[in-house]
């Protein structure tokens, strides 16, 4: 492996070194099998195995019930944006949308073209520096589903409870799926792209409570139904193999590592680090409320934008990549999901102390 530095890039994002390495030896020749991993046909007895794998994994790790399908689709998590509210809601439903940053309100959007969206809260007004607490809001009963995104990649902030709402959940779990446990059956539907936490980008995992698949319109197009995908397996059509399989790898090393609750204790504990550093060091200003932070995604501002200007640059000339934030935001972000090692939020830190002792 060549030298590494640390990546803090929001996705496609970092990821375990053993996983590459395996990743790029199965390329060539996957298992001594004298075919490489992305020349098998995807109806082989090896690659079913493989899906097998990533579907038992994912059930494992997120202690999903049996009522659940797994799915491995294409066309990343904004396709699901629309494919959501085309499968759930009927001409003339209701849904109910937490507009909490950009990921939620291009959401809302595609929502609006298939029915009667309400959003009962927004932190736009104060730059989505913030998620609601519950009791924040008040969702209409009649709405069929409750919508939100579970950490918003962009600003930083990450709902630290779920809706405690009586309509079924639905989320954009797309940058903190599998940081945390949570208990999935509130859920009728959870959807993550796999390029922030999971894998590489190409395929987005959407977890689907069986009793909804039926509830497409008749006349929507075969590709767009969730029952096409979960009646064939997700192997209706060819599935971006590749990433499948990438995110099989992921799994494994995250279940060898003790699964999430040992995932969760690293991310609070590097997220933690970081924090530190910000609330006790004036030079810095963390971009999300204190109750609504994220451990993926931690945004913070320096004085001028000319001393952030300057920090980044210095930055990845000591190998720490990535951390220009958002531009619809600015400042600063460091991107730090489950692969990201502790070990380069320590550096992070070591310049942070450094960059405002010289600067401050
Ligand atoms: C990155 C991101 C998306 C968009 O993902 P694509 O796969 O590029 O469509 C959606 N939601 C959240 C929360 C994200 O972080």
């Amino acid at each position: 492996m060549p030298e590494r530095i640390f990546n803090f890039s929001p996705g496609p994002a970092t990821l375990p070194p053993e996983v590459l390495r395996q990743a790029a030896r199965d390329i060539v020749n996957y298992q001594e099998s004298g075919i490489g991993l992305i020349e098998m046909s995807h109806r082989s007895k090896p690659f079913m195995a493989i899906v097998d794998e990533a579907d038992s994994l994912l059930r494992e790790l997120l202690d999903i019930p049996d009522n659940y399908k797994v799915l491995f689709l294409q066309g990343g998590a904004s396709t699901q944006f629309a494919m959501v509210p085309m499968n759930l809601l009927a001409t003339g439903q209701k849904a109910s949308y937490l507009d909490t940053g950009v990921w939620a309100a291009k959401a809302i959007k595609e929502a609006r073209l298939f029915g009667e969206i309400e959003v009962p809260y927004s932190s736009k007004e104060s730059t989505y520096d913030h998620v609601p607490a519950n009791g924040d809001y008040q969702v209409d009963p009649q709405a069929e589903y409750l919508y939100f995104v579970s950490n918003n990649t962009i600003y930083g902030t990450q709902f630290q409870s779920f809706p405690d709402s009586h309509n079924m959940l639905v989320c954009d779990m797309s940058s903190d799926i599998l940081s945390r446990p949570f208990d999935i059956r509130p859920f009728g539907l959870v959807f993550a792209g796999a390029q922030k936490n999971m894998g590489p980008a190409g395929v987005t995992v959407v977890i689907i409570r069986d009793d909804l698949l039926d509830r497409a319109p008749a006349n929507l197009p075969t590709m767009f139904k969730y029952k096409t995908h979960a009646d064939k397996g997700s192997m209706f059509n060819t599935p971006p193999c590749f990433a499948v399989y990438a995110v099989g790898l992921v799994l494994k090393w995250l279940r060898d590592l003790g699964g999430l609750a040992a995932i969760e204790r690293i991310n609070r504990e590097k997220a933690g680090l970081l924090y530190d550093e910000i609330d006790g060091n004036d030079f810095y200003r963390g971009h999300a409320r204190l109750d609504s932070r994220s451990l993926m995604n931690i945004t913070f501002n320096l004085p001028t934008p000319e001393l952030e200007a300057q920090f980044i640059k210095e930055a990845t000339a000591q190998g720490l990549d990535g951390l220009k934030g958002h531009r619809s935001v600015g400042g600063c972000r460091a991107s730090i999901y489950n692969a990201f090692p502790r070990e380069g939020v320590v550096k992070l830190v070591e310049f942070m102390r450094e960059f405002a002792r010289k600067n401050g």
